[in-house]
Parts: C-alpha cells; sequence; structure tokens
C-alpha cells in the first residue's frame, strides 16, 4: 500500500493536509502565491498532494526542525526556518530513519525501493534555507502570514500568523500533550512567556501539528495554568515509545484517567529531573 495523504478544507483557500501517522500542513493560498505551513513524516507525496490543490508557486515554511514537521521538505529545493532551528537536518534524518520502518510496518506500506515518490528523506535531497525572524511578512495576495517567534518546544519555533484570517499555525508551541524535554527545549518559564506573548496578539484562532481541532486564543489561558500546575508539580519519569532517548518528567493536570490523544487533555513533559533534593541541587548548579 503506497501511504496516503488526506485533505480538509479549514478556510476559503486554506487546506490542513493529514499524513498516516496523523501529523498536519497547511496549505494557505492568496490571489498570487501559496504557503505551505510545515511538511509532516516524509510518508507520502505531499507535493502532488499541494499541486493537486492549487496551481500557485508555493513557498514552503516550517515551524521546527523536528523530523515529523521537516519529513516532505526534501521534494522541494528551498524552505524558511529559523536560524535557530536550521542546522538540524542530519539528527532530524537519522531519527526519521529510525521511525520509517515502524510506520511502514504498522500502516501495511510499500517498502522504501518499490515506491518511487513516497518517501523524500530518503529519496530526495535536503532543501536549502532561508531564514525567517520575527515580524517578517509574506504577501500572498490578499492574504499575508506574519512569523511570530514562539520559543519553547524548540528554542527556534515560529509560528505563522495568517491574516486577515486572524488563523495562527503553530506548529507544536502549543499541544495538549506540551513537550519541552528535547535538549534544545525552553524552560517552563520560557515557554510560559511565550504563551503571554500569544495572548496578547491578534488572532482567534489556532491549529497546531498534530490535530483536528481549531483552538481558541482563549484556551491559551488553560495552558497557562498548565505551566503554573507543572512548576509546582513533582510529575513521573516518561520515555518515548518510538525513540527511547527521548524521556522527561510528566506533569498530569487533567485527571488521570483522561485519554492522553484527548484535546482536552493538559500535560507537560519537561527535561528530566535529578533525584535528589531539587532546590539543593539547582543552586548548586547554579554556581558551576
Ligand atoms: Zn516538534
Amino acid at each position: 500500500m503506497r501511504p496516503e495523504l488526506t485533505t480538509r478544507q479549514v478556510r476559503d483557500g486554506i487546506w490542513q493536509i493529514t499524513d498516516m501517522d496523523k501529523n498536519r500542513a497547511y496549505l494557505v493560498c492568496g490571489q498570487e502565491r501559496a504557503v505551505l505551513v510545515d511538511t509532516m513524516e516524509g510518508i507520502g507525496d505531499l507535493r502532488g498532494c499541494v499541486e493537486g490543490l492549487t496551481d500557485l508557486p508555493v513557498t514552503v515554511a516550517l515551524t521546527h526542525h523536528h523530523h515529523d514537521h521537516v519529513g516532505g521538505a526534501y521534494q522541494w529545493d528551498e524552505v524558511l526556518m529559523s536560524a535557530t532551528d536550521d542546522g538540524f537536518w542530519e539528527a532530524e534524518a537519522a531519527d526519521h530513519r529510525v521511525v520509517l520502518p515502524q510506520l511502514q510496518e504498522r500502516f501495511g506500506l510499500d517498502a522504501t525501493d518499490a515506491c518511487p515518490g513516497c518517501y523524500p528523506v530518503v529519496q530526495g535531497s535536503r532543501p536549502a534555507v532561508r531564514h525567517v525572524a520575527e515580524g517578517d511578512v509574506l504577501d500572498l495576495g490578499g492574504r499575508r502570514i506574519e512569523v511570530v517567534e514562539l520559543p519553547g518546544h524548540t528554542l527556534g519555533s515560529v509560528g505563522y500568523l495568517v491574516q486577515p484570517d486572524g488563523l495562527l499555525l503553530s506548529g507544536d508551541a502549543v499541544t495538549p500533550v506540551m513537550t519541552l524535554f528535547y535538549a534544545d527545549s525552553t524552560d517552563i518559564d520560557g515557554w510560559e512567556a511565550t504563551l503571554r506573548k500569544m495572548q496578547g496578539l491578534d488572532f482567534g484562532t489556532f491549529m497546531t501539528g498534530h490535530h483536528d481541532r481549531e483552538f481558541a486564543r482563549g484556551d491559551l489561558a488553560s495552558w497557562v495554568e498548565l505551566a503554573e500546575f507543572s512548576k509546582m508539580d513533582r510529575g513521573m519519569h516518561w520515555v518515548n515509545d518510538s525513540l527511547s532517548y527521548l524521556r522527561g518528567q510528566l506533569h498530569v493536570m487533567s485527571p488521570l484517567d483522561m485519554d492522553p490523544d484527548s484535546e482536552d487533555f493538559r500535560g507537560l513533559i519537561e527535561r528530566e529531573k535529578p533525584r535528589e533534593h531539587h532546590g539543593r541541587r539547582r543552586r548548586r548548579s547554579a554556581e558551576e
């Protein structure tokens, strides 16, 4: 079976594209050009899918460096991303090569050599990168996209704010299971500052890299509450199923019987904490 992509129109001229592992990309069309925000894992012919939706020239814009956002980018010559998040391509491709056979087995997908065009990371070549930063504007004709820096999940994460729609495409900057356990994640305070910045931006809804749901700007209060909760909570040890070197300290604010896949779930994973008395350890390392 070939890896499939599904599409769903979420606004006039805006589509959500979903791969088989439920990663999301967004195609935003203006009158003169289109922007593809994120490219998912790299299972499926994303470029063919996009060209089936629009004849406009397409610019690819990435929210951050993770493999489940940059995989399809290998079908294009050039992408936009923050300078801070550029430079992780080899590490992400290595993670993709671990995840890909797992996905092929789980979904009964064709082998890599039997399916040309299906697996861009291993079949294509890495795109050139043009850097974007806070305040950059992409003019699509009748629509514009503003770059908003949203550090937290990764230090160089950005969101793409579509105007005049008031729709923020925020990648993994704010998610029901918030992940701040990566080496280049900020601490909880750094992410909370991003949440408060977002609360002051001019948008009504935001959409993430992994969910169907449109979240409201007002929902951000529940994540501020999660940040405050997580700073007080001792938490529990957590290890990722697919990539076992990923581990951290999990804080669950939702009732323990709530499905973590629910879009109403609120949990946060930060980097592992030492087992010793936290206050003492932190003071000592601050002196080093
Ligand atoms: Zn990510």
